[in-house]
């Protein structure tokens, strides 16, 4: 059994509430750990230690600052397997997913912030004839939140926490429970990389707990956040009166749009990657899948024969495409959509049942799913499952597939595959997406403006924007 613990002030300490909370393995459904229970106090001890260490960290330069976070980021390339291994029992997903995405990113999250920040300008105006010039500081904000989900746990962990203290905050930051060990795990990196005590304090525990208690705190000036699109309008609610500046990073139902004249082979390769990654559970995938009439049959005799293939099994075995999903209550979640779409007259073209992996059969496993709709607006196409699920159907025009691709509440990413270069130009400037990936999916370079328009959230993340919104803007007039 492994016992985590809060990371304030430098320090690894037990919750103030002496109360702890199960921690499961998704691979067999074993409690294989327990989390501290943290509530308020927790919280406003870390917020304390965040308070104190704030007057030297946002003074500090930026080459103390920058040396630190590629420090961490080395730091986690050394430890890439442990932290790979972590956060597949932790989650459920393929250690070999975890080995060349998650912990990699973490690393990159640190080393690209690490690097940006040495390069973060602000504007100056001259006000020419006025003998006057205006220029604008950035100033850090001061203590900040970071709320994080459990599908990327450590890359969007430190996608937060990353800018925040490379502007010069100091942090209070909570993983989601249900996947909190790589967090805990960082908390020793930082310590090894010589961040000075306080600058990150990491509180374990409950949203409805420990998250609330960050999202309340009168003195945590900004919330950044990512997660449910409920949660998300939640804590707006909390935030919004008390004037917090926040970044909401929420739910998606992704269009996946497919012409007839991609570049096929490309096309279907990525397609099931983009579907079933990290078991579906990426904010990302592309879980609504329009294809061309023209090409529809045999897309569709196609990619259910990858679906097929696709290996369900043990995280921890090279050969596994498809690991656990990440909690039984996920599981359930995720099979109730398979149920609702039957009922809408869905039919389940690939997968639909769980999965008994041998030796492990207590396992939150499920085989990738293909569901053939045929109206667009069924509940499957329009409410987001999160989970190894996605729908197809065929359109006939350019504009019905942009009108069905828009017609959700969310608007995260979209996905288009097209060697027309005005329909790409068409089409990108239409879809009601914070993201278009043409030709491609999930490529990423950190410099990019990231987030969702609609449901899907407020404001970005990723490169100066992060900056930015971690930075208070102030202009100074001077007159001479
Ligand atoms: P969630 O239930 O909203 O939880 C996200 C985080 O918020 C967790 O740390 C959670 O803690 C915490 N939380 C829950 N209630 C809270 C409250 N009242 N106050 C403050 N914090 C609270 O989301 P999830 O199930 O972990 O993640 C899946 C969702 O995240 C999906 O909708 C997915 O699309 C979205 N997501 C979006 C992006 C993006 O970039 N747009 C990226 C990844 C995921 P506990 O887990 O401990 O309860």
């Amino acid at each position: 059994m492994i016992r985590i613990a809060n990371y304030i002030n430098g320090q690894y300490q037990a919750p103030l509430t002496n109360s702890y909370i199960p921690n499961y393995n998704p691979s067999d459904g074993a409690i294989y750990g327990d989390i501290p229970d943290s509530d308020a106090s927790d919280v406003q001890a870390a917020y304390k230690a965040a308070e104190t260490a704030f007057p030297e960290w946002s003074t500090s330069t930026l080459e103390e600052r920058s040396k630190i976070m590629l420090r961490i980021a080395e730091l986690l390339d050394e430890n890439l397997q442990k932290f790979a291994e972590a956060e597949s029992k932790d989650n459920g997903k393929p250690v070999s997913l975890a080995k060349v995405v998650d912990i990699p990113r973490a690393a990159s999250n640190f080393r690209f912030f690490g690097n940006a920040i040495t390069q973060f300008s602000s504007e100056s105006h001259e006000s020419t004839g006025l003998n006057a010039v205006n220029f604008t500081l950035r100033q850090p904000i001061g203590v900040v939140g970071c709320i994080s989900p459990w599908n990327l746990p450590l890359y969007l962990f430190t996608w937060k926490i990353a800018p925040a203290i490379a502007a010069g905050n100091c942090v209070v930051a909570k993983p989601s429970e249900v996947t909190p060990m790589t967090a805990y795990l960082l908390g020793e990196i930082c310590t090894q990389a010589g961040l000075p005590e306080g600058v990150l304090n990491i509180v374990h525990g409950l949203g409805g707990s420990t998250g609330q208690a960050i999202t309340e705190h009168p003195k945590i000036k900004a919330i950044s956040f990512t997660g449910g699109t409920a949660t998300g309008a939640h804590i707006a609610r909390i935030a919004a009166p008390m004037f917090k500046k926040l970044s909401l990073e929420l739910g998606g139902k992704n269009p996946n749009i497919i012409f007839a004249d991609c570049d096929y082979d490309d096309m279907l390769q990525t397609t099931v990657r983009s579907s079933f990654a990290n078991q579906g559970q990426i904010c990302l995938c592309g879980s609504r899948i329009f294809v061309e009439a023209s090409i529809y049959e045999k897309f569709k005799t196609d990619f259910v024969e990858k679906v097929n293939a696709l290996k369900v099994g043990h995280p921890s075995k090279e050969d596994t495409n498809i690991g656990a999903l990440v909690s039984k209550s996920h599981l359930e979640k995720v099979k109730s959509y398979i149920d609702i779409a039957k009922s809408e007259n869905g039919k389940v073209l690939a997968g639909g049942e769980e999965v008994t992996v041998d030796g492990f059969e207590n396992g939150y496993y499920l085989a990738p799913t293909v569901i053939e709709v045929s109206s667009d607006e069924c509940r499957v196409n329009q409410e987001e499952i999160f989970g190894p699920v996605v729908t197809i159907m065929p359109f006939t025009s350019e504009d019905e597939v942009l009108q069905m691709a828009n017609k959700v509440k969310y608007g995260l990413s979209a996905t288009l595959w097209t060697n027309n270069l005005k329909r790409t130009m068409r089409m990108s400037q239409s879809l009601q997406a914070g993201i278009v990936w043409v030709n491609t999916w999930m490529m990423r370079d950190l410099r990019t403006p990231f987030g969702g328009v609609k449901e899907s959230g407020v404001g970005r993340e990723g490169g100066f924007e992060a900056l930015r919104f971690f930075t208070e803007p102030k202009n100074v007039c001077i007159k001479y």
